[in-house]
């Protein structure tokens, strides 16, 4: 415990409990380390927590669907061991129309045919050809995300020759790729909707696809590089089954106390409401931090899951910095458009299109309430001229459907993942009175479209615009990913040119977040990854023997 009494000194100091920081602390207290975690919340998780905002109601408040998520974590830190299991959903998307039809899709190729053929007999066809495509691409692309990208810039000759080896492994994988070489370099930086065009022609199935490319991102389908973002999204799994999402068993916040747990047990203290207000550094680099309280702990590294803009713009002086190195990341982009509705249900919603309060295919998935990519373009346009979404992009969860423990019996917890709603409003702000209930009271109205009563069911809510994703979670911007997922902010150039590999130009200071590759969402690749960088670094220091289990199988 670190008390007044208690040591002020650590191997390796941790700023942030979120997903990335707890894996990395994991691995790096799994190693031998005297490791340290401190969070700013009063509780573990960052983005990826369960808060009972209403008694008896358990919401997953931020992260709400996983899939991501590494399964060599899952095996390496015997996570189930700490009470960590995902549910699947079977089907895993509901998108009701309102002239009364719908359209079901999951892991089950005779369910998806025949809902897509009810839209049209071609893109039933096409469909398991676009999946199969993707399944190629995601099993090329997959790997890249547990290494650190190759260093371009190596100067020694020993890093030269890994830089070389690495870029070997990823060209002959590429030649091994073959003739989906091409598809994915135009996902890489194509609008989603060209490609998304090229496949299909049923609206409602389009859009239902597209969701994936706009999800947490200020773009829409028809945004260059929007392909990549569906690509990002369809490169995990459950139960090993690609492609699909499940919920976390008891909520988000599961997943976070299991790698919490796991660290615990090897021997990391994890410390909540402690925020770091100042990283110290000293002529050879991060020598330890201290905390708003005053409080100074030494470490030999310094580990940030923290997000680029408040790790190197807010906690470092900015001398410290190279001024090139402060410039790119004070100009990342950290726009976003996410709005996120917690909300307490008295009963399943029925929907028009497919009625019936009782748990039901319709409620296990994700459900869409757009119906037609031009819904999303009008969207997207009114985010860019300053306004939240006169008609707002919903998507629905209700994670109570297939987890009774998230809701009192009979009652339910849904999700409203929003989009758009500007950080910077053209007029007035989101402090601004009545305003966020404003915007609920106009997603609900759409919902209400779809599902006639909903309204009269709703016992509570909890709206959190972009400023209150910033102010809660620590979220520059509100933006979900720690940085804009587009081309120019992923692999080497994440989160700057040069700095891809976890190391920073502050010797000793490593960025362990998903503001480091591979980017946004619950993968924990990115504390991985770090700790593997970390452990590297030090072997030079500590004998091989101290550090156990510092080459993960
Ligand atoms: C509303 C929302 C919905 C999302 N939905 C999904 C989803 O369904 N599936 C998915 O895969 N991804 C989703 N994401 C994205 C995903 O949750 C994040 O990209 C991911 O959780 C980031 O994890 P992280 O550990 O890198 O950082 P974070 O989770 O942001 O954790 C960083 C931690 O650092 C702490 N911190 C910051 N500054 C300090 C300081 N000075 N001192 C101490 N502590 C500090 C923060 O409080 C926070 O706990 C969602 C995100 C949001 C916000």
């Amino acid at each position: 415990m670190l008390t007044e009494a208690g040591p002020r000194s650590f191997d390796a100091v941790i700023i942030g409990a979120g997903h990335n920081g707890l894996v990395a602390a994991a691995y790096l207290a799994r190693a031998g380390l005297k490791v340290l975690v401190l969070e700013r919340r009063e509780m573990v998780g960052g983005a990826a927590v369960t808060e009972e905002i209403l008694p008896g109601f358990k919401f997953s408040r931020a992260a709400y669907v996983l899939s991501l998520f590494r399964a060599e974590i899952i095996r390496e830190l015997r996570l189930a061991d700490h009470g960590f299991s995902v549910i699947p959903r079977n089907p895993s998307s509901f998108t009701p129309l309102l002239d009364g039809r719908f359209l079901l899709l999951g892991p089950d190729p005779g369910l998806n045919h025949r809902e897509i053929t009810k839209f049209s007999p071609r893109d039933a066809e096409a469909f398991p050809q676009y999946e199969a495509t993707l399944d190629r691409i995601t099993r090329f692309v997959e790997p890249v995300l547990d290494m650190a990208p190759p260093d371009l810039a190596a100067t020694g000759w020993k890093e030269r020759a890994e830089t070389i080896g690495d870029l070997a492994r990823l060209v002959w994988r590429a030649v091994k790729l073959g003739r989906d070489l091409l598809p994915l370099l135009e996902m890489c930086v194509a609008p989603a909707s060209r490609i998304l065009d090229r496949w299909f022609e049923s609206e409602p199935l389009k859009s239902t696809l597209a969701t994936d490319a706009i999800i947490g991102a200020m773009a829409s389908p028809s945004t260059p590089g929007s392909g990549y973002v569906l690509l990002h999204h369809a490169m995990g799994q459950t139960d090993g089954v690609r492609g699909v999402w499940g919920y976390v068993r008891g909520g988000m916040g599961s997943l976070a106390q299991a790698i919490a747990g796991a660290a615990r047990a090897h021997g990391a203290t994890i410390l909540t409401g402690r925020p770091v207000a100042k990283i110290l550094t000293e002529a050879d680099g991060a020598t330890g931090v201290i905390l708003e309280d005053g409080t100074t702990i030494r470490a030999r590294v310094v580990l940030s899951s923290a997000d680029p803009k408040v790790t190197f713009l807010n906690l470092l002086p900015a001398e410290s910095l190279p001024g090139k190195f402060r410039d790119r990341i004070s100009s990342m982009d950290f726009s976003s458009g996410v709005t996120k509705i917690n909300v307490a249900l008295d009963r399943l919603p029925s929907f028009r299109a497919h009625p019936g309060h009782a748990p039901g295919p319709q409620h296990y998935g994700t459900i869409h309430l757009v119906s037609a990519m031009e819904e999303i373009e009008v969207a997207y346009r009114d985010a860019l001229a300053g306004r939240p979404s006169t008609r707002p992009v919903i998507e629905m969860t209700l994670p109570s459907s297939l987890d009774p423990t998230l809701a009192p019996p009979g009652k339910h917890v849904m999700s409203l993942f929003v989009q758009y709603t500007p950080y910077t409003l053209a007029q007035g702000t989101w402090d601004d009175p009545g305003i966020k209930d404003a915007f609920a009271d106009r997603v609900f109205r759409v919902i209400e479209e779809f599902a006639p009563g909903f309204t009269a069911s709703v016992l509570a809510r909890d709206i959190l615009s972009p400023l209150d994703l910033e102010r809660i979670f620590g979220l520059t911007g509100g933006n979900i990913f720690h940085g804009a997922m587009g081309f120019d902010q992923l692999f080497w150039l994440r989160p700057a040119p040069g700095w891809s590999r976890y190391r920073t130009p502050i010797a000793n200071l490593y960025l362990c977040g998903a503001g480091a590759h591979p980017g946004g969402g619950i993968i924990g690749a990115a504390g991985r990854n770090s700790a593997l960088a970390v452990l590297a670094d030090l072997r030079r220091f500590i004998s091989p023997r101290h550090l156990r289990h510092s080459r993960v199988a």
